[in-house]
């Protein structure tokens, strides 16, 4: 993988389409799909929602690219439309890149597993005012602290390029989470937020110490400490978590996901 930026038509003015059109054209080059390993391609310019797609799985992707690393929020357009698509389970995973522009390379790049993407990291901001335009209109973030690492996938770390071996089974690791219906994936990756935050064995008692929060993300459940132990129970049947005597669970990390502790 060449971290180098291709150069760009003396033509382009704009920094911006610039980059744009710089990152698209590296992505196209230099990643591959992360779920078969085949090439990417690119979808007709003026395409919405979806930039990439893989020749072989039909994998979707958007391209997200920075010239600063992504911090805990990250805009997004149409909070309703979004919606809609997530729960269709046509929403694209995102391919973040994050570049350095004065020596024009590649810096760091992740891919966002669209079986983690759920209603919970969507989150809607204020609607526009009756005055304005489009009035109504709502936008919303994504909010990557919301992410489980494992739905989190590194390709390039601080200019270190990952195996590709390993990235493709993370993929595959991330994907059992798209057994569950989109409108529970949330509830599910949120739990499985807290058992990646905990020691690899743990007890009931220390999932019940995320009740507040998982209640702050969820304020229509008024029995969390219930919904914690449902969703465990999920985990475990999709082989991410052990139980191993009542009330102990062992999380089943897979090497490397867990020892990323870089904070986006
Ligand atoms: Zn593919």
């Amino acid at each position: 993988m060449d971290l180098n930026l291709p150069a760009y038509p003396a033509t382009f003015t704009s920094r911006s389409q610039i980059a744009r059109v710089a990152t698209e054209r590296w992505t196209e080059d230099n990643f591959y799909c992360p779920s078969c390993g085949y090439d990417l391609l690119p979808f007709p310019t003026g395409t919405r929602v979806y930039d990439f797609y893989s020749s072989l799985c039909a994998e979707r992707f958007q391209l997200k690219s920075a010239q600063t690393m992504f911090s805990r929020r990250v805009l997004g357009a149409n909070y309703e439309a979004t919606m809609e698509v997530l729960m269709r389970d046509a929403f694209p995973s995102l391919i973040f890149l994050h570049y350095d522009r004065p020596r024009w390379v590649v810096e760091d790049l992740f891919v966002v597993h669209r079986a983690c993407i759920t209603t919970s990291c969507i989150v809607p901001r204020p609607p526009l005012s009756p005055k304005a335009e489009r009035r109504g209109w709502r936008g919303y973030n994504i909010a990557l602290d919301r992410i489980p690492q494992v739905g989190r996938i590194w390709v390039v770390n601080e200019g270190t390029v990952r195996e590709k071996q390993e990235v493709l089974a993370q993929w595959k690791r991330t994907e059992t989470l798209l057994n569950i219906k989109p409108e529970r994936r949330g509830w599910t990756t949120d739990v499985l937020r807290c058992v990646e935050n905990l020691p690899s064995t743990f007890t009931l008692d220390n999932m019940y110490s995320f009740e507040t929060e998982l209640a702050r993300i969820h304020p229509d459940n008024h029995n969390i400490k219930a919904k914690i132990r449902q969703q465990l129970q999920v985990l475990r049947d999709l082989g991410l978590v052990e139980f191993t005597s009542p009330g102990k669970y062992r999380f089943k990390p897979q090497p490397d996901t867990k020892r990323d502790s870089r904070n986006v």
